[in-house]
């Protein structure tokens, strides 16, 4: 017969369990791209979309299995077809903390390459990173209405990724920094040959609002790999090591959000300047700037809760202020370079000796821009000197004296040349 003393503990080790497993706090999404119809890429005997699930799916036993704090969604659990643009629906409406895209490489005309990559959105820097992304966003041709779906955008036009040139990703430096774990374990725990870290114009990392990854777990053409992929041990190695990663990954944002919540403002910055760059991936200096700018972000936020930052983070782009009237007025491009709580006296130590400088008040919070032209290029070529004193300084338009959407105002700009 149990004692008081036994029952009460019982009691509190229930209760304990019960709020472990009730505190949910960080949410994946895993992708297993492709499904149904859509095969993906087909090896010789192998699927894509199998490989993809299997993965994913013991990927998701793995984080369930061990982290309680941790709620898995998946975008498909079995072999059907999923939008491109639902799976990132998903996991904007779960506000996920981290998306995963699992897929397959392959390689058409019997061409063979090893090694397993991971990809974050951007401007692909090679033909061959183009045609990933290419292939892997044809799969919206198997959506009968994807002409609509996707804004006009054609997969396979190499002129659609030009877009991708001027994105503006704040997430930017956790998704890298996330993915350069990844491929260390890949190459450590699953011994697999490093095809490294890329980025490039992928459709369904464009659509997510949290940092996120794709990963190519490896040659499907290639018979050696698909063999490995398609085998138990090779799909349960490569979940281990995205799991691995992801532990890290998520025990290190956790550590981070802990400290953005505890410390004063000026060390969050400080902190944010010692992130180190990932080796073999050099940020473009207008995505890193976003980086800074989510950091800024948080800093305002950093008595906000959960939600309310993952509301203040929740796009890839800048907002958007809709602006009616003259066509005709062309976007203002400025370089933002600093931002702060309060307005600054012109010889402010922080301006670092930067002039003229001008100033718009957004959500409470002063941003100082240097520069004022109608000619994107000559903004862009001011960008380079502001960038020696501010590393992280970027473009931003106006028109009419409204923030617009940078990539928008840019797109604008160049139909204005033609
Ligand atoms: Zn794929």
């Amino acid at each position: 017969m149990a004692s008081y003393k036994h029952i009460l503990g019982i009691i509190w080790l229930l209760c304990c369990c019960y709020l472990t497993a009730a505190a949910k706090d960080f949410v994946v999404v895993i992708d297993a791209g492709h499904g149904g119809h859509d095969s993906g890429a087909v090896g010789k005997t192998a699927k894509e979309k199998n490989i993809n699930l299997k993965v994913a799916l013991k990927l998701g036993k793995l984080i369930e299995g061990k982290c309680n704090d941790v709620k898995v969604i998946y975008t498909r659990k079995t072999d059907v077809f999923v939008n491109l643009n639902r799976r990132a629906e998903i996991a904007n409406e779960a506000k996920a903390d981290l998306f995963i895209s699992v897929h397959t490489n392959a390689l058409a005309n019997n061409h063979t390459a090893r090694g397993a990559s991971t990809w974050t959105l951007g401007l692909a820097r090679s033909s061959a990173n183009l045609d990933v992304a290419k292939r892997e966003n044809a799969v919206i041709l198997y959506e009968d209405d994807y002409k609509t779906r996707y804004a006009g955008f054609d997969p396979n036009s190499s002129e659609s990724y030009i877009i991708f040139e001027f994105m503006q990703d704040q997430f930017m430096s956790q998704s890298v920094h996330f993915a350069s774990m990844i491929q260390q374990q890949f190459k450590s725990n699953s011994k697999r040959v490093d095809s490294g870290v890329h980025q490039a114009g992928f459709l369904v990392l464009r659509a997510t609002s949290m940092p996120s990854v794709l990963v190519e777990l490896g040659f499907i053409s290639t018979p050696a790999e698909e063999k490995y992929l398609a085998s138990e041990e090779g799909s349960s190695s490569m979940a281990n090591s995205i799991f691995n990663a992801f532990l890290a990954y998520k025990t290190e944002q956790q550590a981070r959000e802990a400290s953005v919540n505890n410390t004063p403002a000026s060390k969050v910055i400080a902190d944010d300047e010692e992130v180190k760059p990932i080796a073999n991936v050099k940020p473009t200096p207008k995505a890193s700037a976003e980086k800074t700018e989510s950091t800024k972000n948080i800093q305002q936020k950093s008595t906000a809760s959960k939600s309310e930052y993952s509301k203040a983070t929740s796009t890839k782009q800048p907002a958007t202020t809709k602006v009616g009237g003259n066509k005709t007025d062309a976007p203002v491009f400025k370089i933002q370079f600093l931002t702060a709580s309060a307005k600054l006296s012109s010889n402010d130590k922080r301006l670092k000796g930067l002039q003229p400088v001008d100033y718009y008040v957004e959500n409470g919070t002063y941003k100082y821009t240097y520069g004022a032209s109608t000619d994107y290029n000559a903004v862009r070529s001011k960008l380079k000197s502001v960038t020696t004193k501010f590393k992280d300084a970027f473009i931003i338009a106006f028109k009419n004296d409204k923030k617009v959407n940078v990539n928008e105002a840019i797109k604008e700009f160049m139909r204005n040349k033609k």
